[in-house]
């Protein structure tokens, strides 16, 4: 609902500021523990960067539901619903294309074994260590060991072998070769354990049951409504400001950016010298650019796959991967079966990309680079098919400014920071009592599954706050 101020209650056990993922999971957690939740959420709509919108024509476009870890259904069963949980499907058909190799897989570790094996003629006991030592990966093992390091004894002078194994990750969640090796290993080994799932019905329906369950709890949940400030005093957490009015909490949860949330939501007043040079130094990660096709009404596409890893690089390349004169980008495919509410078929090129490369263009420059991503995206898709172009009625781009403009995330970073985020992020609550930070952070908690898991951590350790600190429990 999009209110007032003036309608909130003056005081809640905890204000969740951020309807993403993170921030409605937390919630909703907290809530089941018989806590007393506002959620604000700046943007007209709950998700976050979980979203979808809708164009003329009956056009719907999902943003970011391209495909997550089967992890996922065993985390929306147990924080969410059990209808939730039973809407995720798999994509079973996930496809490769560029200069080194064309292949099909469904993305698990067997598939992957066969392929290592007999595409890539690696030997068994190398890929079955490869494959152990992901696994075994940790928050607390060496963070020195880079993704570049560990490919390297495993896969020397194999840039096919890394290119296979790291293109998807660095789209899932923009982490690079430089990154260190567990936040690959983790997030590679999610994907392996049982391949890529998805959301059938749409983003739309998956915020809508999200809702539903939290108004069932009794959270309060207002849209439209930006936190201006987290209130300190006393040296803690004590609500926030929303239009220039004080909303009392004994605890804030920020799910907005890590960065947005310490040094303009809190304030380096209230900050030692070094926890903001820390946080001065945590790195935004990359953005991201989308090209979004409508097909006409009753036209269809023939099965190309569901989403193709589609490339002219000649080598993985994190760099270029993000460059504005991209060669490389993901198609998703989503006939109206799994993507109801329009009979529409949908097809969704998405890129990583650098805000740096067009926050600085004026009005025509950034309408043609616009103009100029759907052009490229529209004859990339039309290698898979081929006279696609007379069977689209609407094309579409987003940009890094898109991103930053709907979720104020600063510099549209789609997955929030690099590594060292999350350790400022868990920092936070002991730097600020009372005040705790959820979302997108640290590549390992990024993604749909990584906030959502997150959200959960986090409201965990604000429930022990609130039962060490405030005695009192509204019921
Ligand atoms: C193009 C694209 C494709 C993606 N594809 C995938 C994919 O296929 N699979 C996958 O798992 N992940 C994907 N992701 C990433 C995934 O969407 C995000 O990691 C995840 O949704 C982030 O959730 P979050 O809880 O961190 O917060 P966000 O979704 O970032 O939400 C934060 C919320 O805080 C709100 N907010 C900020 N400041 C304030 C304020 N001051 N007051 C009130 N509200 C505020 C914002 O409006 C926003 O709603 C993709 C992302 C993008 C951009």
């Amino acid at each position: 609902m999009s209110s007032s101020p003036a309608e909130l209650a003056g005081h809640y056990d905890v204000i969740v500021i951020g309807a993403g993922l993170a921030g409605l999971t937390a919630a909703n957690q907290l809530a089941r523990t018989g806590r007393r939740v506002l959620v604000l959420e700046q943007h007209s709509k709950c998700g976050g960067l979980a979203t979808w919108f809708r164009r003329r024509g009956d056009h719907i476009f999902d943003v970011s539901l391209h495909g997550f870890p089967a992890g996922m259904i065993k985390s929306c069963r147990k924080y969410w619903t059990r209808e939730i949980a039973d809407s995720i499907i798999q994509l079973k058909r996930i496809r490769f294309d560029n200069p080194q190799f064309q292949l099909e897989t469904t993305f698990d570790r067997l598939d992957f074994t066969r392929l290592l094996t007999q595409r890539f003629g690696i030997a068994p006991d190398v890929v079955q260590r490869f494959f152990d030592a992901a696994r075994g990966m940790n928050f607390y093992d060496d963070q020195t060991l880079s993704t570049r390091a560990l490919f390297a004894r495993y896969f020397p002078g194999r840039s096919d072998v890394v290119r296979l194994l790291m293109e998807p990750i660095t789209y899932a969640n923009g982490s690079d070769l430089e990154d260190p090796a567990l936040t690959y290993g983790i997030v590679f080994s999610n994907f392996m354990d049982k391949g890529v799932y998805i959301f059938q019905g749409g983003t739309d329906k998956l915020v809508r049951l999200m809702r539903a369950e939290l108004e069932r709890r009794g959270v309060d949940v207002r849209t439209g409504m930006a936190a201006e400030r987290i209130l300190i005093e006393g040296g803690r957490g004590a609500g926030v400001v929303v239009r220039g009015r004080r909303i009392e909490s004994n605890a804030v949860l920020s799910n907005a950016n890590l960065k947005a949330t310490i040094l303009t939501l809190i304030g380096r007043e209230h900050l030692r010298p070094e926890f903001a040079e820390a946080v001065e130094t945590v790195r935004l990660n990359n953005s991201s650019c989308q090209v979004y096709f409508g097909l006409r009404p009753g036209v269809t596409i023939e099965p190309i796959g569901d989403l193709i890893f589609s490339s002219e690089a000649p080598t993985f390349d994190a760099d270029a991967l993000c460059s504005r004169q991209v060669t490389s980008r993901t198609f998703s495919v989503y006939p109206p079966e799994l993507r109801p509410g329009s009979n529409r078929f949908v097809v969704v090129a998405s890129m990583n990309a650098r805000y740096e490369d067009w926050r600085h263009l004026d009005d025509g420059q950034y309408e043609a680079a616009k103009q100029a991503l759907i052009a490229d995206s529209t004859r990339a898709l039309e290698k898979y098919v081929p006279d696609v172009r007379a069977r689209i009625e609407h094309a579409e781009a987003a940009t890094p400014l898109t991103f930053e403009h709907y979720t104020r995330h600063l510099a549209g970073a789609t997955f929030g920071t690099k590594f060292e985020g999350l350790q400022v992020s868990t920092d936070l609550p002991r730097e600020v009592p009372g005040v705790f930070h959820t979302g997108s952070v640290g590549i390992i908690m990024s993604g749909w599954l990584g906030a959502i898991n997150y959200g959960v951590i986090v409201a965990n350790e604000v429930e022990s706050y609130l039962h060490a600190h405030v005695s009192a429990r509204v019921t």
